[in-house]
């Protein structure tokens, strides 16, 4: 038999993680791996060095990893390696002596938000230490993939022409971006006819921000992580300084080249900064009530009836859990009291209530979770300039508060939150929320809840953010914002339900990833398979997030359900993986390394080897 021979496509950090377990559990040397990407290996598209190098990570340095350790549970050798962090302490010498790391390598810990630039060199590094040695031949190519053809050897076309052959072939594309939907190419077609700049939804590496124009207003749809990248993009990267003053505020002073940004949402609030003290010591022990197994049977369950009300108790109960631990002075009574009657309650109850009432005495000490989702609700404002004052005051509280663990228990709700997201995703492998559900619940709501509370900005920049606004850079359009194509004026448009002034202007953002999409996906490759019945999209409604179809083995699925056994796929696309797409955190047994050292076991084994066998002999035939 000829040596084995695997193709991944797409070479960011799930392609680097694949062929790194591939090469630790290599035995024979004539394993050939192609890896293609027109992005640099290791980094790819997302993680590419060729963007702003004032854009950071919203993960600290400490808690990125691309390594192994000794609480991974994989059956191929563990292979240790340095954290983010350790590796950039290690080098540090070295990378500041390059101008663009300089400043940041002179301030950097272990606690820093790295820049994405930072993280790049990491990367890349990462891919050559894993191609370092020679336990199997690793060959990049430079290039997009556009076809993939073949029912024994694979036989992958790239856009430069070139066809590579391959027994097996990986996807690790990532983040499948799509093509505008109805909304945004009439959006785009209103500011082609009327001299209109309309910048729709977008991967930030990718964004071009020059066609932003200067000193002039513009609308920003969205004020999560998306818009904190177009705040840097349009202010401090075009030459704005940041200072602090006697005081200890941050300033700004405006380059003259910044548009005047009007920004809003349905909230109206930007992310929640992320925590800033030691949030280890707050984790509470769970799960306790919602457990995937608490449901019983294994029919659909109702989200708002079933899921959130056993999941909103959990959370409570993780807050309550961390107040008396931590803050027993603002608290009546013992924890043992309390637990054993929450225990016995139902969540959203009057005696629930009341109990909560007798046990914690101060109001701000008891959780509302209706209103740390719409923090906003039921407030109306005269206008513009009353919703900039509500806004500066709201984010320097989000600041005291996030750094303070007077308010402890929000790092212990952090972590119900995340328990409760796992919870959800073992419902959601277990098939037990609807489609509908999934959209409108899951896609719609919670995973934008979790990320308002969870998944946040670093202070500095919610800081930078108050300067900005303070500096008159920045105006915030309130809650529930709006933002049309005004025919009547032929500029784009946006009102807030909660005050009466309106905004026009020649520029709209769209701050936000886009959907993804498989049928209509942005990649020419996932269209052309797509359009073959080679793979299909696993969605909940037509409009939700699409992801690709995989069997329990990662292999791809055809538009008939029929498996192809020698084409895989892994990552957040990929329908029944893990949700989460971010960094391995080191010492937490991450999923990320358990699912690629299982499919490289399962692409070096005999059973694949036999599959490959007995495709060729069929194509002989
Ligand atoms: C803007 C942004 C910021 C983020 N910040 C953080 C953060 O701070 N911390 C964190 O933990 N996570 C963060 N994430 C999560 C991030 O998704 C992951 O960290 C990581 O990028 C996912 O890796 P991946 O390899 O699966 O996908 P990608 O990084 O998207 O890599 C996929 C690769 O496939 C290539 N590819 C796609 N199609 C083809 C084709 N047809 N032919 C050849 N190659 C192809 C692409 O060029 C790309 O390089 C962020 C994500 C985004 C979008």
């Amino acid at each position: 038999m000829s040596p084995l021979t695997i193709a991944i496509v797409g070479a960011g950090p799930r392609g680097t993680g694949v062929l790194e377990r591939l090469l630790a559990r290599a035995t024979d040397p004539d394993l050939h791996i192609h890896v293609i990407d027109p992005f640099p290996p290791g980094a790819g598209r997302i993680w590419r060095e060729s963007q702003p190098s004032l854009l950071w990570m919203n993960s600290v340095a400490d808690d990125v990893t691309m390594f192994t350790d000794d609480t991974t549970a994989v059956e191929g050798p563990v292979r240790p390696g340095p954290t983010l962090a350790e590796w950039v302490q290690a080098n540090a010498e070295e990378l500041g002596r390059d101008p663009e790391l300089r400043d940041e390598l002179r301030e950097f810990t272990p606690g820093s938000f790295a820049s994405r630039t930072l993280q790049s060199r990491y990367l890349s590094w990462v891919f050559d230490q894993a191609t370092a040695d020679d336990s199997a031949r690793v060959t990049y190519h430079q290039g997009t993939v556009v076809d993939i053809t073949g029912q024994g050897p694979q036989e992958i076309s790239l856009d430069d022409g070139s066809v590579i052959g391959a027994d097996i072939v990986v996807l690790a594309q990532g983040h499948p971006d799509s093509l505008p939907s109805e909304r945004e190419r009439a959006l785009h077609d209103f500011a082609a006819g009327n001299g209109l700049t309309y910048v729709g939804p977008g991967y930030t590496a990718d964004l071009d921000p020059d066609v932003v124009p200067a000193d002039e207003p513009i609308l920003v749809a969205g004020l999560g992580l998306a818009f904190i990248d177009w705040m840097v993009l349009l202010a401090e990267s075009r030459g704005g300084t940041f200072a602090r003053n006697t005081e200890g505020a941050l300033t700004y002073s405006p380059s003259g080249r910044e548009p005047l940004m009007y920004a809003g949402s349905r909230r109206g609030v930007p992310y929640h900064a992320k925590i800033s003290y030691d949030i280890a010591a707050a984790r509470p022990p769970l799960p306790k009530y919602f457990t995937a197994d608490a449901f019983a049977g294994d029919g659909p369950l109702s989200f708002r009836d079933d899921i959130w009300p056993v999941a909103s108790k959990e959370i409570a109960w993780a807050h309550y859990h961390r107040l008396f631990a931590a803050h027993p002075d603002r608290t009546s009574g013992t924890w043992a009291d309390f637990e054993s009657q929450f225990d016995a309650l139902e969540w959203g109850s009057a005696t629930l209530d009341q109990l909560v009432g007798t046990f914690v005495p101060g109001e701000e000490d008891r959780i509302d979770l209706d209103r740390l989702d719409r923090p906003l609700s039921g407030e109306t404002f005269t206008g513009l300039d009353e919703v900039t004052q509500r806004l500066n005051a709201y984010i320097e509280d989000d600041l005291h508060r996030r750094s303070n663990p007077y308010f402890s228990y929000d790092a212990a709700v952090f972590s119900a939150l995340l328990s409760v997201y796992m919870t959800v995703g073992e419902l959601l492998r277990r098939g037990r929320i609807p489609a509908q559900s999934i959209a409108t619940d899951i896609e719609g709501w919670l995973h934008s809840f979790f990320s308002f509370y969870a998944s946040g900005p670093p202070p500095l920049r919610l800081e930078q953010l108050l300067a900005l606004s303070r500096a008159g850079v920045v105006r915030f359009l309130g809650p529930e914002v709006s933002f049309t194509a005004d025919a009547a004026t032929g500029t784009f448009r946006a009102s807030s339900t909660a005050h009466p002034d309106t905004v026009h202007a020649d520029t709209l953002i769209d701050a936000r990833l886009p959907v993804a999409s498989i049928s209509a996906s942005g990649d020419a490759l996932l269209r052309t398979l797509f359009a073959r019945g080679e793979i299909t999209e696993v969605r909940a409604t037509a409009d939700s997030a699409a992801k690709i179809a995989v069997d329990g083995r990662s292999r791809i699925l055809d538009a008939e359900g029929v498996v192809h056994p020698l084409r895989y796929a892994i990552g957040p696309w990929v329908a029944g993986h893990t949700w989460s797409s971010a960094f391995p955190r080191p010492r937490t047994n991450a999923g990320f390394f358990r699912h690629n050292d299982s499919l490289a076991s399962e692409l070096l084994s005999a059973e694949v080897a036999a599959e490959i066998e007995q495709s060729s002999v069929a194509m002989a035939r």
